[in-house]
């Protein structure tokens, strides 16, 4: 199944072998790589935007190693525990697939059958998520443009990335579901008192958004031992805090030969209303 619309017309994407075509003619390439580029030139910020090589390289060595696997089960669980044999499920800014990927392999060796697509803007990140599940379609595109038709989708998943609040409530169904994946308060904070002279606890809170009541809040939380400075570095590339510290605190990380950390992530579930 594909759920693609074309950028341009808003039409349906018919998936040839190595494209998506419209029926308006315009055509879209599938990179060797398996995913597709659905952004219009005119609305990239960059000339490459979302995260770059190394950065898309460090996170897929991070999570490939495990260390956030209790979110990625925290995850799955509740997308077990809310969906039907068939669901249509979206990530909007996938990143390099790996809750994209262990959602879909887990619902499938549930018996599910899932529908899947995920978008980003990152293409560098967007190669490892096609390996990761080819099974799922993956494209070049903004959260805030999703090249997706109105209420389709049952459940979606913002895993750290931008809230597009609006256009999310556009394309979920009417009580479909929307999972939001937050820092809980103590998340990384070993981390941060390394950083920051005074580090500040994340701020908790509920936000209701229109058109959404909220089901749950669910906090997955683990102790993680970073064994080595590379592991280190690569998840200190993964946070905000990269293009925020200063230098001291920089320098004071590199210094580091292990780190236990604790991780805290709070996963909001909403209901999309009618
Ligand atoms: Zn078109």
């Amino acid at each position: 199944m594909n759920f693609f619309l074309c950028p341009l017309c808003g039409q349906p994407l018919h998936r040839e072998l190595h494209s998506y075509l419209c029926p308006k003619g315009h055509c879209y390439d599938i990179a060797a790589a398996g995913y597709a580029h659905l952004l219009p030139v005119g609305r990239k910020h960059s000339k490459s935007p979302g995260d770059d090589k190394g950065m898309a390289l460090a996170r897929k060595k991070f999570l490939s190693n495990g260390y956030y696997n209790h979110l990625m089960e925290g995850l799955l669980g509740l997308f077990q525990e809310n969906t039907g044999a068939e669901p249509v499920i979206f990530d909007s800014g996938c990143g390099e697939g790996y809750y994209t990927a262990g959602i879909f392999h887990g619902l499938t060796a549930k018996g599910k059958k899932p529908k899947m697509a995920g978008v980003d803007l990152s293409k560098h990140s967007l190669r490892w998520a096609a390996k990761r599940a080819p099974e799922v379609a993956f494209a070049v595109a903004s959260s805030y443009h999703l090249p997706v038709a109105d209420a389709t989708v049952d459940l979606l998943l913002n895993c750290f990335s931008p809230l597009a609040i609006e256009e999310f409530h556009r394309v979920i169904k009417p009580g479909g579901k929307f999972f939001y994946v937050v820092p809980a308060p103590q998340h990384l904070w070993e981390l941060k008192a390394v950083l920051y002279p005074t580090p500040y606890l994340n701020e908790e809170k509920q936000i209701p958004y229109d058109g959404f009541c909220y089901q749950e809040i669910r906090r997955v939380e683990r102790r993680i031992h970073l064994p080595d400075q590379e592991t280190i570095r690569n998840l200190f590339q993964m946070t905000p805090y990269y293009w925020k510290t200063p230098l001291e605190g920089k320098k004071k990380l590199e210094q580091l030969s292990t780190l236990d950390v604790q991780t805290a992530f709070d996963i909001h579930v909403f209901t999309r209303e009618n």
